[in-house]
């Protein structure tokens, strides 16, 4: 159950998301685990955030750049580099052929191990964790895992290309309603909350409050594991995919 980042690492990680700062609320706190036990974590996002922000002043057209600078600053903090953008237009995501062959081509490109992705079911006790492109990004993703970047004749246009199957052998999911798979962030967790202060077009620390509500999370979070108090868990459902 519990997933001791020192202990249980593969060498790389591509976590599937549909806008800047999922990974960062979802994961960051892992992530940054998994950075320092030299693993290899790539993000790949399907839109660039831009029907993001709260200015309504603000030049739309620029929100793309904005965003993918404000997850280029996240995933520095977090010790990631490779930050791929699919470049789909946030808020109409749909769990399309195209979608699904762009995140196959990135698994094969990659060759993870592991996935990281959103949860791809409607969470009732969460329902802000279950934006329709959240949904949609962890179906194409999971689709992406199975069949398509293992199948050769899947998409015959990325073998043409030279990307050979693939076959990723786990799923982690987040912000699922049962998780079995739990991570200590309590010595991560600051540098999470940095990552999320990068988003600073989101407005993710409006009024100095994020600390406070992730606290909350992560310790339902560490309820819901069983451990004691005073230790911070960020919570995952885990797929086998082999
Ligand atoms: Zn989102």
């Amino acid at each position: 159950m519990f997933e001791d980042a020192g202990k249980d690492l593969v060498e790389s990680v591509l976590c599937i998301v549909a806008h800047p700062d999922d990974i960062d609320f979802g994961a960051g706190g892992t992530i940054k685990r998994w950075t320092e036990a030299g693993v290899k974590v790539t993000y790949c996002l399907a839109t660039n955030g831009d029907a993001g922000g709260f200015d309504l002043d603000f030049p739309r057209e620029l929100m793309p750049q904005v965003r993918q600078e404000e997850q280029r600053a996240a995933g520095k903090v977090l010790g990631v580099s490779d930050i791929r953008f699919l470049g789909y237009q946030d808020g109409q995501l749909e769990v399309s052929l195209d979608l699904r062959k762009s995140i196959a081509a990135v698994i094969r490109e990659v060759r993870p191990q592991r996935v990281l992705t959103q949860n791809p079911e409607r969470n009732f006790a969460r329902i802000f964790s279950s934006h329709p492109d959240h949904m949609a990004a962890g179906e194409a993703a999971l689709d992406a895992v199975y069949p398509d970047a293992r199948n050769p004749f899947a998409f015959p246009d990325l073998l043409e290309a030279g990307l050979l199957p693939h076959s990723v052998e786990e799923v982690w999911i987040m912000s699922h309603g049962q998780p079995d798979t739990f991570v200590d962030v309590s010595d991560t967790l600051s540098a999470k909350l940095e990552a999320l202060r990068c988003h600073v077009s989101q407005e993710t620390d409006k009024n100095n409050q994020l600390e406070e509500r992730i606290k909350t999370w992560l310790e339902a979070n560490r309820l819901l594991a069983g451990w004691e108090e005073g230790r911070f868990a960020e919570a995952f459902l885990r797929v086998t995919t082999n």
